[in-house]
This record gives structure tokens, C-alpha cells and sequence, in this order.
């Protein structure tokens, strides 16, 4: 899988703010009051970290293309 685009698709659920998917790639994730992707990243660089954040994150809103 190549990753080309990452965002927070929190229609239904939204972000809790507990930073679990900024531990994993902290590159990509920043948490405030709600988690943002980072701009100009380089996805396919932290792959398997988002691939992680998104299986761990609780309300299931990291959504990848
Ligand atoms: S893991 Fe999910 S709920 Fe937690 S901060 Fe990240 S996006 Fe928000």
C-alpha cells in the first residue's frame, strides 16, 4: 500500500485528543484539542507508524487513501 493522503474523518465520532496516534508517528499527528496531519509529509516515509495509529486509534477516525 502507498499512502497518498491521511485526514481525521470525524462525521460520526469524533477525536478524544489521547495523542495515541501522535505517539506512534509523530510526524504525521500533531494532538491540541483535536489531532491534525501534518502537512507536506512524506506518507509512504511513516507507512507502517499510520498503519498503526489508525488500528489503534479508539473512535476509528484516521482515515488513509
Ligand atoms: S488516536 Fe484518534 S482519538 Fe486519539 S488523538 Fe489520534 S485521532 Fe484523536
Amino acid at each position: 500500500m502507498s499512502i497518498k493522503r491521511v485526514w481525521r474523518g470525524d462525521s460520526v465520532n469524533t477525536c478524544v485528543a489521547c495523542k495515541i496516534c501522535q505517539s506512534f508517528a509523530p510526524r504525521v499527528f500533531k494532538v491540541f484539542d483535536k489531532m491534525i496531519v501534518m502537512p507536506n509529509v512524506d506518507y509512504i516515509k511513516y507507512e507502517n507508524e499510520i498503519l498503526e495509529a489508525v488500528e489503534s486509534c479508539p473512535t476509528g477516525i484516521i482515515k488513509i487513501d
